[in-house]
Formats: structure tokens, sequence, C-alpha cells
């Protein structure tokens, strides 16, 4: 039978009493359920409210050291995740040719077979490519082990909401300062002074909802003061927004501004001279006129700058986000981070550290994250032919990934694409196989936050209702095909099922006396582990870094590059993902499309942020629809009129411009990834996604963008 679309072409409603249910449900009950939130990799723990095995409503675990009980709109939505009307309900073969989303529903065993087959027809095990989002830890777990027992490369893990964090960047820091590629944890609950430099900590970066948890204790001046938080980015976000100070840098200038404080710190030997009299060899090369005049800071807000962080008992500078996206960005990160060796705040309370291995080192093989020279890498094997088999999981590399890349060409040429999507989205319509994984409220799993908190912690994911289709969990379609491949993979994988797996990896912690509970029995501690929604240590065990290998090297002063002339693309492309779309995977659910974003109330599509003068100068006002082009591609878009940005940086959010994924979010405003350069950060590897500049057009024409807060509530009727 072919199906076109997905959904079966007659609907048929059966309503069934509720007569037989599970043994663990009594009708008009509720029972809550512990797990772990995916809608981002920040694994926040959740518990979810069941009654008569329907999942209804989703909050934060209160015992979980991470989020402490908290959530944020992404989380929320998760429900809408499950009960989406366009997720796939079995595994299909598109029949009609890619992108026909012409589709025949196979048997799972049909599916198990044709993965299998393929693997075992590669004529070298280097044929086989999978690339992934961040997966659950449980999940690179064994998908690295199934891969590297057929002799194939690990996954290579890449996605824009990473990229867009600077994950990538930030662990290569921590490898040149550390010797260990690691995420830190800053200590925002006991921090004196904060001044983060691109990282939109409160909404979108690394783990926004503990975050905000400990920026909100650090305000309530627990320690004795309100705390301090200047924040540096071209356009105010919320956490700028709730900053005392926003410093509204030119993209590409935040290491030269933390070059400069540095130099100060040193030279006019500002707080504890002790802590930064070994570091001062660094800023031998730093001329602080020079980087005020390069960074449009004047020198005396340099000065008290400096004089603030330096004078304070615990100050932090957290580098990140945005400034990640510069061509420079590795250096300026290096700038920043070394701020905080100045005022030694590396391993104390209101600083820097790092997560505890300790009993959880059973569980530390997390997704590593690969640079975009890895994926461009990628790009050209599949190109030249040389893939015989791209596997995708977690991630939307055609929608996510700048055109200029070419990846949507070289997808073409790889002859078997499989995907493990939940949704048909811009990838999998050129998958020829779909083996739609369960939703996280369906599945098992465990995730390793990182950056975690002080508790080192294993989060645990278990269904809270049985899968609402005929999908599977990706785990146990690793586990079924390694069955099948035998020999060297079997062995890799000899667990039945994923709850094996996951129930041995459990029992190492079994016996751990630091653990916040623990159990006489394997069984008994299982139980703990789900009840509980993973494991955490008593108390805080922070680990200071190794700060024995310094570079001792003088800083770099790297200048930015930019992609475009100045006098043919003006304006910078300041790109931010969306704090309820994120990079775009939230943007098929209708509750985050609904939900107006923090500083200019939009909803349901894209637009372009304009200073007031920038806007006059063109002669645009709210709503004046604008042509935005640069050296890759062009897009129209409603403008907001938004004081709080450069007159020469245009900001745009990431998340839509869907031409699938579903009926809410496709065709519905601009993907704005497709401006963007594949220019790269020369030291890092990384995509320098804010590198782009820009012109724009006034169209003449006009589109009401649904605000929640436009003057005469104009726009709403365009809502749906
Ligand atoms: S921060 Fe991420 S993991 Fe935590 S609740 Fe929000 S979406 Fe879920």
């Amino acid at each position: 039978m072919v199906v076109t679309g997905i959904a079966p072409s007659i609907r048929k409603l059966v309503l069934e009493p509720y007569v037989q249910p599970p043994e663990e449900i009594l009708p008009g009950q509720d029972t809550w359920y512990a797990s772990t939130c995916r809608q981002c990799p920040a694994g926040c723990g959740i518990i979810v409210r069941v009654i008569n095995g329907r999942a209804k409503k989703i909050e934060g675990n209160p015992l979980h050291p991470l989020n402490q009980g908290k959530l944020c709109a992404r989380g929320q939505a998760g429900l809408q995740v499950l009960y989406h009307p366009d997720r796939l309900k079995n595994a299909v073969r598109q029949v009609g040719g890619r992108g026909s989303l012409q589709y025949e529903p196979l048997y799972w065993s049909e599916a198990l077979d044709i993965l299998t087959e393929k693997l075992e027809s590669l004529s070298t095990p280097n044929r086989v490519a999978f690339l992934g989002g961040l997966l659950p830890s449980h999940l690179y777990i064994l998908s690295t082990r199934l891969l590297n027992s057929i002799g194939a490369e690990s996954p290579i893990i890449y996605d824009l909401h990473s990229a867009l964090e600077g994950r990538y960047s930030t662990l290569k820091l921590s490898e040149t300062l550390f010797g260990s590629p690691e995420l830190p944890i800053y200590d925002l609950a006991n921090a004196e002074v904060i001044y983060s430099f691109g990282a939109n900590f409160l909404e979108t970066w690394m783990s926004p909802v503990s975050q905000s948890h400990a920026y909100g204790n650090m305000r309530q001046g627990q320690f004795g003061g309100r705390g301090f938080l200047v924040q540096f980015e071209p356009r105010l976000s919320a956490t700028a927004a709730s900053a005392d100070e926003w410093v509204p840098l030119k993209p590409g200038v935040e290491g030269y501004v933390a070059l400069a404080i540095g130099r100060i710190i040193v030279e006019e030997r500002l707080g504890n001279v002790g802590s930064h009299r070994p570091y001062a060899g660094l800023y031998q090369n730093i001329d602080v006129r020079e980087m005020a005049a390069a960074s449009q800071v004047p020198a005396e807000d340099l000065n008290r700058l400096a004089r603030i962080f330096a004078n304070a008992d615990q100050a932090m500078a957290i580098p990140g986000g945005g400034l990640s996206g510069q061509s420079n960005g590795q250096a300026s990160m290096l700038a920043i981070q070394t701020l905080n060796l100045l005022v030694a705040q590396f391993g104390k309370v209101g600083g820097i550290f790092l997560s505890q291995p300790g009993p959880t080192a059973a569980y530390r093989q997390n997704p590593k994250v690969d640079s975009f020279g890895n994926v461009t890498d990628l790009v050209d094997r599949m190109q030249a032919g040389e893939i015989d088999l791209l596997l995708v999981h977690g991630t939307n590399p055609v929608f996510e990934l700048p055109a200029s890349t070419g990846f949507a060409e070289a997808i073409a040429r790889v002859p078997y694409v499989i995907s493990f999507s939940s949704f048909v989205d811009e990838t999998t319509m050129h998958a020829d196989l779909v083996l739609p994984d369960h939703t996280y409220l369906e599945s098992w799993g465990h995730e390793v936050p990182s950056p975690g908190s002080g508790k080192p912690t294993v989060s645990s994911q278990q269904p809270v209702v049985r899968p609402l289709y005929d999908t599977r969990s990706s785990a146990d379609v690793f586990l079924a095909v390694a069955k099948r491949l035998g020999g060297e993979a079997a062995k890799a994988l000899p667990w039945t099922d994923e709850v094996a797996f996951l129930q041995e990896l459990a029992d190492e912690l079994h016996g751990s006396s630091l653990g916040a509970y623990d159990a006489t029995t394997s069984n008994s501690f299982w139980a703990l582990w789900r009840q509980y929604g993973g494991w955490w240590t008593e108390k805080e065990i922070p680990r200071e870094p190794d700060l024995s290998a310094i570079p001792q090297d003088p800083l770099p002063i790297t200048e930015p590059v930019y992609d475009g002339e100045e006098q043919d693309y003006p304006f910078h492309l300041h790109l931010y993902p969306s704090v309820t779309l994120s990079d775009g995977r939230g943007a098929h659910l209708p509750w985050l499309q609904g939900a107006p974003d923090p500083m200019t109330t939009a909803t349901w599509g894209t637009w372009v942020e304009l200073n007031p003068e920038t806007a006059s100068k063109l002669g645009v006002d709210d709503n004046d629809i604008v042509r935005v082009i640069s050296p890759y591609g062009e897009l129209e878009a409603p403008v907001v009129v938004y004081p709080g940005i450069r007159p020469d940086v245009v900001a745009i959010p990431v998340g839509q411009g869907h031409q699938q994924y579903g009926r809410f979010a496709q065709k519905r405003g601009s993907n704005p990834v497709a401006l963007v350069s594949a220019i790269t950060d020369s030291e890092s590897g990384s995509l320098a996604w804010g590198a782009t500049r820009v012109q724009i057009e006034a169209t003449g024409r006009k589109e009401i963008l649904p605000r929640l807060e436009s003057l005469a509530g104009e726009g709403r009727e365009s809502i749906g």
C-alpha cells in the first residue's frame, strides 16, 4: 500500500471504555513519573503527571540537583511532542523517490533487515557515516559501540543549537587551559560580579533553567550583596535586560575588551596582586588605548570595569554564545577565560569548577561534539561518492547548515539514507528509510548533564506512557541489528534490550556511599533510580581544574574577519536561538510558536530587529517588510523596531523557515541560516556563523507580525 503524506487516508475513531487498565493505574488517580527532559541538551529532571495512562502535565523534578523543580517553556511543551498529529507512526520506506513524501509502511523486522543488509554490504566500514545531534548518553554509547564493532567511525555529533552556544569552542578552550575537554560549571549563585560575554545564560545558553535558578539566588543577596552582572553583546537579550549594565559591543570585539580589562588589572596591580602576578606576562602585547579604539568602548569605561572586576571577592567572566560564532571566537574566549585566572576564581565558591567524575566515571562516555570542520569533511566525502550509507539521528542538517556547505546537494549523492526522526523534516524527506524513534516520554535512557551541577549527576529517563504508535527505540534498533550482524557487533552489544543495558549501568552506582540514596539489592536500587529520576551525590563535590599547564604565551590579538564588503553589506547579521523554538527543533509545537519572545513579544513568525536610527534611515517602521541580503542568500520578513540593538547590527531569531516538519512549522517564516557564510574560526574550526554582513532593502510591503504587546493588538487575527 502506498500512502501519500503519513496520515491514513481514512480516519476512523474508535471509542473504548477504560475497563482493563494496566495494573499500576487506578482510574481517575494521577501517578507522577520521574524522567529527563530532552527538549534541549541540558538534561533537566522532570516529573510527569499521568492519569489513566495519558501524560497530562510536565513539571520540574524538585529533587533533581540541576533544575531543582523548575522547568522552561520548552520543557513544558514536551507533551505536544508526544501527542503531535504529524508524528510518524511506524517505520516507512519512501517509494516515490526522495522528496516525494510517498511512504510505504514496513514491518519492523523488514526495516531491521534492510539496515542490517546495508551495513553488511558496505565494501569498507568507512563508507557508513552517522550524523547525530547531541544524543542522549545511552544512545551515544550504543551507537558508537555498534559502529566501532564493524570498524566504522564513531558518530559525528553536530547540530545548530550546539554551534550557537559555542559548545565545541568551549570544550576546545578547556582542553587548551585545563588539558581536559569539559564544559566548565560557573557557580553563578555565589558570584558577586559576573561579566558575561555573549552567553545568554538565562534563555538558551547551556543549562538555562539551572542557571536562572542560580542567578535568582545571586540576585537575592543571600551572601550579603545583590550581585552585579554586566552583559556584553550586540543585542539586548533577556539576560542583558536583567543585567545591571549592558555593553552593546560590535560583533567580534569581545576579546579586545577582555584583553584591555586584563591589562589594566595587571598593570595597575588591582585586586589581589598575588593571584595575577603569574599571568602578567600574558598581557605584554596589549595596549589599552588600542583596544579601546578597536572595541569602541571608552578607556574610562574599561578602567571602571577592570576595577569592579578585580576588587570583587567573587568575580567571574563567562565566554560563550554569540562571540563563539566569530572568526576570532577562540581567541576571544581565551582572553575572557583568562580574566578568571587573574582573580583566581577556579575551584572557588562563586567561581568556576569542573564536574567531578567520581563514581559516575562509568558514565563519562558522553557525546563528544564535533567541529564544523568534521562536518564539512563529511560533506566532501558525500560529494565525492565515498559514503554509501548515511544514518541521521537528532539533527536536521539540511535545515541547520548554511546552504553554502552544499549538504543538500551532497546528500543526493549518498546511495542510501536512513533517518531516525519522529517527524518528516527537511533532512528526513531525503531519507530512503525512516525508523522513527519513540519520543522521549515513551523512552528509556540516561543523561550525564554537561555542564552539570556541583553534585555529580546521572539523570535517568523512563517511559511515562506506553508508546502511542508502532515506533521503536533507536537503542533497541541498534541492539537488534547487532544481533543480526553477529560476530564483533553482537559481542559489543550483548544486552537483550536497552533496559538490560541501563540496569547494568545503574548497578555500577549501587553501593556508592556518596549517593543521595542507596538500597540493599540491585532491584530495589533500580526502583529508586527510576523513582528519583536518576542518581546524584548527597553533597556538592566541586573539582578544581588543573591549571598547571596554562600556556604562558602572550595573549594573541586576533582581528575579526567578516564576509561581505562593508560598502555593499553595511550591517552585521546577528542570529540568536529562539528561547522557545531553539534552533528550529521546537517550531513544530504550537505552544512554542504561540509563546511570545520575551523581548519583542512576537510570535508565529520571523522578524528583523532594527535599531530605531537604522529603521528611520531606511524609512521603515514596525511590520514593514524588508529584504535582508547577504552574499549567500536573501529573505524577507517584517521589521521590529528594537532600541536594544546597535545601529550597525541586524538581529534575526533562528528557528522558523521550515519547508517540512509538520503543519505548525512548515511554510512559516524564514530560515536566516540560509544567509550565513561558511567561513570558520581558523583556530577552532568552528563555523563563524556570526561573521556575515548583510544589506537591507525596504520592499514597500507590510505584514502585521503577531505580537502580544503591539499597540492596538493588531496582528492577532493573523495568528494560526
Ligand atoms: S533547559 Fe532544556 S532540558 Fe531543561 S527544561 Fe528547558 S528544554 Fe528541558
